[in-house]
């Protein structure tokens, strides 16, 4: 027997028990930064040093994070269930945890790419990126980061796999930020579709929708307990 699909679409929130801060929680401001400033192609433009500077920090900060509970559950859902986690998030938390099928919809913190072909990405090993550190081509690198006003390449992946889910939970995702916000309002009405967040954001009803207003680690336990106890019935 197969196992049932599992979807998941998660947010800043679920790393924010691990200590890196969402944005949305600080007035939109991202570590006192305007958006625009730091993740657009319009801020890379203007100031490219502050934008690699503001990721080299994020990337610092990042860098020895480990997962909480709520990542480790979701890994562990894997026994049960095949599970994909698409996640807003940029940081690798959810690889740390163990999720083996993660889709970055946003990027990834950890990868520089090319400025001149998006085809060449890089791993980092450390936390910096800086002025003159070329791709094979000779261009400046730039973070591996879906910005603000970017396309979003893995989005039909993401809405392909969405269709398919089985379950769909969502967590920590403040749901303002589109496409990924949308991918809620593909999902059969047949659907269970859990959502949790400490501060629940305005969802329009639908049908199977289980709203659990915790923070990650606490919703996903309780989430996966109901999973496990009607698993396979
Ligand atoms: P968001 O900042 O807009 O929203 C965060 C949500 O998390 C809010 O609804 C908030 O109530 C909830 N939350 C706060 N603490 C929580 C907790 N302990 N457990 C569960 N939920 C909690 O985040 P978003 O919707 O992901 O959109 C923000 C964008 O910013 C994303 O595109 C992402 O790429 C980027 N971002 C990423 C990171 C990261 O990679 N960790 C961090 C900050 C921002």
């Amino acid at each position: 027997m197969p196992k049932p699909k599992l979807v998941v679409l998660s947010g800043a929130g679920i790393s924010a028990e691990s200590g890196i801060p969402t944005f949305r929680d600080a007035n939109g401001l991202w570590e006192g930064h305007d958006v625009m400033e730091v993740a657009s192609p319009q801020g890379w433009h203007s100031n490219p040093e502050l934008v690699l500077e503001f990721y080299n920090q994020r990337r610092k900060a990042a860098i020895n994070a480990t997962p909480n509970r709520g990542h480790e559950i979701l890994a562990e859902l894997e026994q049960w269930y095949d599970v994909t986690v698409i996640t807003q998030n940029v940081d690798n938390l959810h690889e740390k945890a163990g999720s083996s099928q993660v889709i970055h919809l946003h990027g990834e913190l950890f990868k520089s790419r090319s400025t001149l072909d998006e085809s060449l990405i890089y791993q980092m090993s450390g936390w910096e990126l800086n002025l003159g550190d070329y791709c094979e081509k000779g261009s400046q690198l730039r973070p591996n980061i879906v910005w603000f006003g970017e396309e979003v390449p893995l989005m039909d992946d993401a809405i392909q796999l969405s269709k398919k889910a089985e379950i769909f939970i969502v967590v920590g995702t403040s749901l303002v930020v589109y496409p990924a916000a949308g991918l809620l309002n593909i999902i059969g009405p047949e659907v269970p579709k859990y959502i949790i967040d400490p501060k629940m954001p305005s969802i329009s009803s639908m049908p199977n929708l289980f709203l659990v207003e915790k923070i990650g680690s606490a919703g996903l336990t309780e989430v996966k307990e109901l999973l496990l106890q009607s698993y396979g019935s």
